[in-house]
């Protein structure tokens, strides 16, 4: 649900579980910073006291909204095995002690501001996590879990790669615990689902073609780590949109790591720039130290379709909101795939 929205729709809706994912720099200018979003939310809490919360105890800024709130809370994160980096990266928000503002000690870090933390001055801390993702093996199709829930380890299959993806599985399964569905049940609904509608979603044209959602610097980078693992030569699509469901604002590609994207060297055979902002993405990859040769910024849909299908290499396509609609739309129709509406 939209954080703006919250502050009112909570109370109307009385829901009985709220889950709390994550909360990252995201259509700046609506929100201005992350404070103001984390605002709304515990706004929205406050009228809903019996709801039940799911809160990603790796987020301070999660925790932090629901301080001292009277709500039953369901805590789900990473175990230390599996956040392996060991800082967040310098000015990172939420990186500050939710109750007293003094820079946060973190003992590991998954990516963000997200990992185990607890401020030096007030002792405010990480909460135990009652849902922990223990152990993460990607595989083709995606990520084996080992969850610990309540104490009890349980395996499960999630049909996407990368870190973020398993989080949102964590979440689900804090919520359908939280809603008072059975653990066994959860685990295998959670094998059973199948990844889509633009998050790492796989379509079977050319040479194979990976559509990952990006609207804000964290999910950016996130996407760019993974395709950094892809151990063969690859092309590069990315489309910038600035409508209403994008983001107005577009800074946020100068916050986004895409001077990472050089590390590929010689397997990023080409990066298209496309969509309404196209022009400064052209710059911004150029800044990025990415070569010019490889560069090209193609406005037109079709033309950028028609390179997916005849490339011999895999293409990922990093859209936008609005841009990802419209790419998946017309991958599918060229894979015959339903629309997700249509089940
Ligand atoms: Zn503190």
């Amino acid at each position: 649900m939209d954080e703006l929205a919250a502050k009112k729709v909570f109370a109307m809706l009385k829901p009985r579980v709220i889950v709390l994912t994550n909360l990252f720099r995201d259509q700046l200018d609506r929100y201005a910073e992350v404070q103001y979003a984390a605002g709304y939310l515990r706004k929205g809490i406050t009228a809903v006291p019996e709801a039940v919360l799911c809160l990603n105890a790796d987020d301070s800024l999660i925790v932090g909204l629901a301080d001292a709130l009277p709500n039953r809370s369901v805590y789900y994160g990473f175990s230390a095995e599996v956040s392996h980096n060991k800082s967040p990266k310098q000015g990172e928000e939420g990186a500050r002690c939710p109750r007293c503002g003094a820079a946060l000690l973190y003992a590991c870090s998954s990516y963000g501001h997200l990992g185990h933390w607890s401020c030096p001055d007030c002792l405010y801390s990480r909460p135990e996590a009652d849902i922990s993702v223990e152990r993460i093996s990607e595989v083709e199709s995606g990520s084996d879990v080992v969850f610990r829930i309540f104490g009890q380890e349980h395996s499960a299959h999630i049909s996407a790669p990368a870190d973020y993806n398993v989080y949102n599985a964590a979440a689900a399964v804090a919520g359908a615990v939280a809603v008072g569905n059975n653990v066994k049940s959860i685990v295998k609904a959670l094998s059973g689902f199948e990844q889509g509608f633009g998050r790492m979603e796989r379509f079977d044209v050319g040479a194979g073609a990976l559509v990952i959602l990006i609207k804000n610097p964290v999910g950016c980078d996130r996407a760019i780590e993974y395709i950094l693992k892809d151990q063969k030569k690859f092309n590069l699509i990315i489309v910038l949109n600035d409508l209403d469901a994008d983001g107005r604002d577009i800074s946020w590609i100068w916050d986004a790591d895409f001077e990472r994207l050089c590390e590929a060297g010689e397997k990023l055979k080409s990066v298209t720039a496309s969509g309404r902002r196209s022009k400064e993405l052209v710059t911004r990859l150029e800044y990025a130290g990415i070569s010019c040769e490889k560069i090209t910024e193609e406005k037109s849909m079709r033309k950028l379709m028609k390179a997916v299908e005849s490339s011999e290499a895999p293409t990922y396509i990093l859209p936008t909101y609005t841009a990802m609609i419209e790419i998946r739309q017309k991958l599918a129709r060229k894979t015959r795939r339903r629309g997700f509406w249509e089940g």
